[in-house]
């Protein structure tokens, strides 16, 4: 049978920035023999949740430049040329002296994406590709059909369809489970619209980075006005029906993220030495698993010793320990906006000068880099990885844009912005008449418990896990299966069992498991079963569900990335 000429049925399910890759891989091949049904459940197509209105205001800026977005159809300085003059206007965007270096609104950035999914529509209508845009779609179950060979997606709207493929890219969640219970209780910032109310007394926030800043860019707005100095800093007046309006950040590590500097190279990508080649290498040296101390120093160290040999001398002997232990701990003796205000002169003269910090740019890259073999890291090396590296990849890699770092430093010279280091055990007490009472120790390690009338939980997407998965019948039916890793050394995974960790298993084969967040997936981005089967027909792409095996939460890169290993292996297989 020639295999060219069947039609091959694919379900996107979501809309956003992940489906308008997959869609530009899938469409830009060489093959012809599909049709393609994109789902969505709002009204907007290629913005998603981040760059629309479910995820953004008009002070919101994203953290990457035109430059850093991956290819699409138009370069965001070649749209712009052609963008309607009102929509420029509305975002104060002249196409003649634009900036591609320069980071963008949040919402301009959704225009454009949503603009590129229409000019992808075009160019699928030009090669008869059939692509049905069912907007306004929620779909609410998936069930695969093994025997049948196809996948059913039941949507709120159109029943129950069958199709070939299903690639699930339903993005970002934020599941609120206090937020309408309890008065001034928020699960998340977002929509940010619903944070336009005015409070005349402190507001506690969960977490100091980029969600935070998010909350803190909207709520500063309406509660005073900034102003610019002749020296292009600005500063704060609070307004008089609010005196009382504060912003208390509550972080773990009482640190604020760093601030966005200039890249030799804008893709992370292209750093990427872990090719497929060299991780199947180690593994084989390795007894099957990935050293995370090998990833360390080819994906990390070695690049530095070209780029930065000042840097690298300075932690050419360190292990990971040593090298985050030593940079977490320089940070812990400043204060943070004494810090903050450092490495904001600091980002300026990177980025005016075009001089990257070579070490922030390759701690980036190697989160990029280990999100696609950290499925083969051991238990052992993936708790290395939560208890040490993740944390500094966070505050450094947030790379918070230069215009937000000047909302905070004028906030906090205006005494209306303060972070309190809290410690592990802290917690949050909703009461139900309204209000929390936020529990923890500080730094001094005193006891504190504040009582705040509004609270945001601002730590950003949460990993959710296999219970959460929004589709119950690939639940019910174990189509789906937890993620976990085994422990190289069993003996560690049986004391640890033996100490009550409830993450640790114990397999009838008598190996140890720990389990990580979400579902499990392949290199593919295929869901695999208990049995360690990968499914043939369902790939998956949102990142809350996945996060054990994907643990950074990179973007629009990722997202690019993730989008042609799929388009990759759907090809190769019908092709087969
Ligand atoms: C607040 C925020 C800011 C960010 N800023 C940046 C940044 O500046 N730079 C960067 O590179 N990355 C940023 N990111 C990372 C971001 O994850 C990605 O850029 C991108 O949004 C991921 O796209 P997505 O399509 O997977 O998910 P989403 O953007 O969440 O889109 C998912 C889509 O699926 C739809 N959907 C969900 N469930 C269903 C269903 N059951 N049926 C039908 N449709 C459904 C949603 O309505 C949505 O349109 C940010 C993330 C957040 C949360």
């Amino acid at each position: 049978m020639n295999k060219e000429k069947t039609i091959k049925r694919i379900a996107i399910i979501g809309a956003g920035p992940s489906a308008l890759f997959v869609c530009n891989y899938f469409i830009n091949s060489i093959h012809t023999n599909f049709e393609i049904h994109v789902f969505e459940k709002t009204n907007t197509l290629g913005a998603g949740m981040p760059y629309s209105k479910l995820g953004a205001n008009s002070e919101h800026i994203a953290n990457v430049s035109a430059n850093e977005i991956p290819q699409l159809i138009t370069t965001v300085k070649e749209w712009v040329r052609i963008a309607s003059p009102e929509l420029l206007q509305r975002f104060h965007i002249n196409p003649l002296d634009f900036n591609e270096y320069e980071v963008l609104p949040r919402l301009f950035l959704g225009e454009y994406l949503s603009a590129q999914f229409q000019l992808l529509l075009e160019i699928a209508h030009k090669k008869s590709i059939p692509v049905y845009v069912h907007l306004n779609h929620t779909v609410v179950d998936i069930s695969d059909k093994p025997d049948k060979s196809e996948v059913l997606i039941e949507t709120d709207r159109s029943g129950i369809q069958s199709f070939d493929t299903c690639i699930i890219c339903t993005g970002h969640y934020w599941p609120e489970k206090e937020e309408g219970k309890i008065p001034g209780y928020y699960n998340s910032p977002y929509p940010p619209s619903k944070l336009l109310f005015k409070a005349d007394h402190p507001v506690a926030i969960r977490g100091s980075s980029l969600t935070a800043i998010d909350v803190i860019r909207t709520m500063s707005r309406t509660h005073g006005n900034f102003s610019e100095t002749s020296n292009g800093h600005i500063t704060y007046t609070i307004s008089d029906e609010n005196k009382n309006f504060r912003i208390v950040l509550h972080s773990s590590n009482g640190m604020l993220p760093a601030i966005r500097i200039h890249f030799e190279e804008p893709q992370a990508a292209n750093h990427n030495p872990l090719t497929p080649e060299i991780v199947a290498q180690n593994r084989m040296q390795n007894n099957g698993f990935l050293s995370l101390d090998f990833v360390f120093d080819i994906a990390f160290k070695k690049p530095l010793e070209d780029s930065d040999p000042a840097f690298y001398e300075r932690i050419q002997h360190m292990n990971m320990e040593t090298f985050v232990h030593t940079m977490m701990h320089s940070r812990e003796l400043q204060d943070p906006f004494i810090l903050f205000e450092k490495e904001y002169y600091e980002a300026q003269k990177s980025i005016h000068h075009q001089v990257p910090i070579y070490w922030k740019e390759m701690l980036a890259a190697l989160s990029f880099a280990m999100n696609y073999p950290a499925k083969y890291f051991s238990a052992e090396d993936m708790k290395r990885l939560q208890d040490t590296l993740s944390e500094i990849i966070s505050i450094v890699i947030a790379f918070i844009p230069q215009s937000s770092a000047r909302v905070l430093l004028a906030l906090h010279a205006a005494g209306i912005l303060d972070i309190i280091d809290v410690d592990a055990k802290s917690y949050v007490e909703p009461i139900k008449s309204g209000g929390i009472q936020y529990h923890y120790s500080d730094e001094h390690h005193s006891s504190a418990s504040v009582f705040y009338h509004t609270y945001i939980d601002a730590v950003g997407q949460k990993k959710l896990s296999l219970e959460d998965f929004p589709f119950k019948t690939l639940f019910k039916e174990n189509t789906i299966s937890q993620a976990r890793l085994k422990f190289q050394d069993s003996k560690a995974g049986e004391k640890e069992l033996a100490e009550g960790n409830k993450k640790i298993e114990k397999d009838p084969d008598g190996f140890y498991y720990l389990k990580v967040s979400g579902i499990k997936i392949n290199d593919n981005f295929q869901i695999v079963n208990n049995a360690g089967i990968a499914n043939k027909r369902i790939y998956i792409m949102a990142v809350p569900y996945i996060s054990g095996y994907n643990p950074d939460y990179s973007g629009l890169d990722f997202c690019d990335k993730a989008s042609q290993l799929i388009s990759k292996h759907f090809f190769s297989e019908k092709d087969q």
